[in-house]
This record gives structure tokens, C-alpha cells and sequence, in this order.
């Protein structure tokens, strides 16, 4: 597990999250999110909003699109790699001090 994932499960026990794992996305009503837990019971959580916040999957639709098309291309920030938004600073940064 990285610092960063250490650091936010200590969060969540701070404020009291529960943690569901182990669990399949079944899908998104007005009532809630239903789900199959891990005993293999059809289940719905009651919500008014939900987040989906993971997996973080690159968006690489403009990357692929402008192949070949443009003389230089880079990838930065999270159509490379998902990860935070110092990194995608950093990424254009050391990209453009490259250039
Ligand atoms: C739920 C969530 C919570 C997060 N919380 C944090 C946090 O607390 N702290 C932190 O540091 N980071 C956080 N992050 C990560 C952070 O948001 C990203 O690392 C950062 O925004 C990456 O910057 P970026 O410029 O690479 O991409 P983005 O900020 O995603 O910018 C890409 C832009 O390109 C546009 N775009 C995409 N495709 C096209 C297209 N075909 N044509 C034109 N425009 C297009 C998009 O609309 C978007 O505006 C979080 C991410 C998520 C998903």
C-alpha cells in the first residue's frame, strides 16, 4: 500500500467511512447504488449522490486523435498517468523546460 493510500485509509477511519470491499457494481437509481456484496447478496445503499472516484483511467481520446497530426506531441498529467495534481504540474514543467 503507497503513503498516499495509508494516509487516506487513516482518514477514513478518522470520519467514520465505511469501507465496502470485495463488492460488484450492479447499478445507479433514485434509490441508491446497488450492489452485490461479497456474500453474494443483492444489496442497495441509500444515497442522494454519488461519486464515482475510482478506477482512475487515463483519457487518452485526444492523444490518439492528434497522432500524427501535430508534429510533437507529450502526454502529461492524467491522460498518462492518473495520479495528482502537483504531478501534472510537474509533468508540463519538466515538458516544457524540455522543449
Ligand atoms: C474524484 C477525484 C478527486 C481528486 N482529488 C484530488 C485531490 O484532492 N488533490 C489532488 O492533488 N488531485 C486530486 N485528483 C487528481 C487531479 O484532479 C488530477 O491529477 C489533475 O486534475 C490532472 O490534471 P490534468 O490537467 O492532467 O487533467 P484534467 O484536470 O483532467 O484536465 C484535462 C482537461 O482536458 C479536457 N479534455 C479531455 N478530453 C478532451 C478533448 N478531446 N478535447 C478537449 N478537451 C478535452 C477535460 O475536459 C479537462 O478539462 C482527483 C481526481 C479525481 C478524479
Amino acid at each position: 500500500m503507497s503513503f498516499r493510500m495509508l494516509y487516506l485509509f487513516d482518514w477514513f477511519e478518522k470520519k467514520g467511512v465505511t469501507l465496502m470491499s470485495e463488492v460488484k457494481f450492479v447499478e445507479i437509481t433514485d434509490a441508491g447504488l446497488t450492489i452485490i456484496n461479497k456474500e453474494g447478496n443483492t444489496q442497495t445503499l441509500q444515497a442522494d449522490t454519488i461519486i464515482p472516484a475510482i478506477p482512475l483511467v487515463p483519457n487518452t481520446e485526444l492523444l490518439t486523435a492528434l497522432k500524427g497530426k501535430v508534429s510533437e506531441l507529450y502526454a502529461i498529467g492524467d491522460c498518462n498517468e492518473p495520479r495528482l495534481t502537483v504531478d501534472a504540474i510537474a509533468d508540463g514543467s519538466r515538458i516544457a523546460r524540455e522543449i
